[in-house]
């Protein structure tokens, strides 16, 4: 059994008469990837808003290494290391890809009033720190030469490598990806991929919502499915396949 790097337990969130994540508890491993499946409103986007901070919980609790993280807000969670990409990416369009990187929340010493104003040496080595982070995430995703151009005129598929530069800038202990795969070419699937592996053997942990089978199956070691707000199975890649429950749930019962 490997350590457990974020737990829920009793996590809900209603919209209305709607539970849209009802009474979610669950263990992700610390350094695995894990994938969180199910049909299209089942409540994953809901309960990756409610691990970020974004999404407040009805009732419930969500510890993130060790500690208790239960409303906490988004860029206090971001910099603990447990950062999100979002189902439908985000950048600024028209901010360069490296600007887009650099506005990741880091610790920045810019971003205090007192540094800003007594301190601008500071200031000036944390931009160079910060941007030099950034050229090396955007390295790593393979976005280097796009750093000067604006962040939309990025294909889709690079829009998802540039989510996963952005939250590279806090070197995270837990990456939650919400659909990489939607929308991008299979050259770039692989690509990313790619990526996540080389990041997962740096330790760094997964937990992805993706609707792509083959992908799930070739780099999650767990699989958790999710249905009408609950978790309706959690276990190996292999198994969910045979699971009746799983294939009800798909075929909506
Ligand atoms: P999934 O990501 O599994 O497709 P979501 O978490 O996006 O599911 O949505 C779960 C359910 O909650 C859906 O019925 C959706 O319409 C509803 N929902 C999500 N966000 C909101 C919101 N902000 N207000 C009202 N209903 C919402
Ligand atoms: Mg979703």
């Amino acid at each position: 059994m490997s350590d457990v790097i974020l737990a829920t337990r009793g996590l809900s969130r209603s919209f209305g008469a709607l539970r849209a994540v009802d009474n979610v508890s669950l263990s992700i491993a610390d350094g695995g990837i894990t994938g969180l499946i199910g049909p299209n409103g089942a409540g994953k986007s809901t309960l990756f808003g409610l691990i970020a901070g974004e999404v407040m919980p009805s009732a419930g609790e969500i510890d993130f290494a060790g500690q208790s993280i239960t409303g906490f807000r988004p860029d206090r969670i971001f910099r603990a290391g447990l950062a999100r990409t979002f189902q439908i990416p985000r950048p600024f369009p028209k901010m360069t890809v490296l600007e887009n990187v650099m506005l990741a929340p880091t610790a920045q010493a810019g971003e205090q009033f007192w540094n800003n104003w007594f301190r601008p040496a500071l200031v000036r080595e944390e931009e160079k720190r910060c941007r030099a982070r950034a050229m090396e995430v955007l390295g790593f995703t393979g976005l280097a030469a796009k750093a000067q151009d604006l962040a939309g005129v990025l294909s889709g598929g690079q829009q998802k490598l540039l989510e996963l530069a952005r939250v590279m800038m806090v070197e995270p202990r837990l990456i939650l990806l919400d659909e990489p795969a939607a929308g991008v070419n299979p050259a770039l699937l692989e690509t990313l991929i790619e990526k996540i592996v080389a990041l997962n053997a740096r330790g760094i942990g997964f937990l992805i919502v993706e609707h792509n089978m083959d992908m799930v199956m070739r780099i999650c070691g767990s699989i958790i499915v999710m249905a009408q707000g609950q978790v309706i199975f959690t276990g190996r890649p292999q198994d969910v396949v045979r699971e009746q429950r799983v294939v009800d749930a798909y075929l909506g019962d």
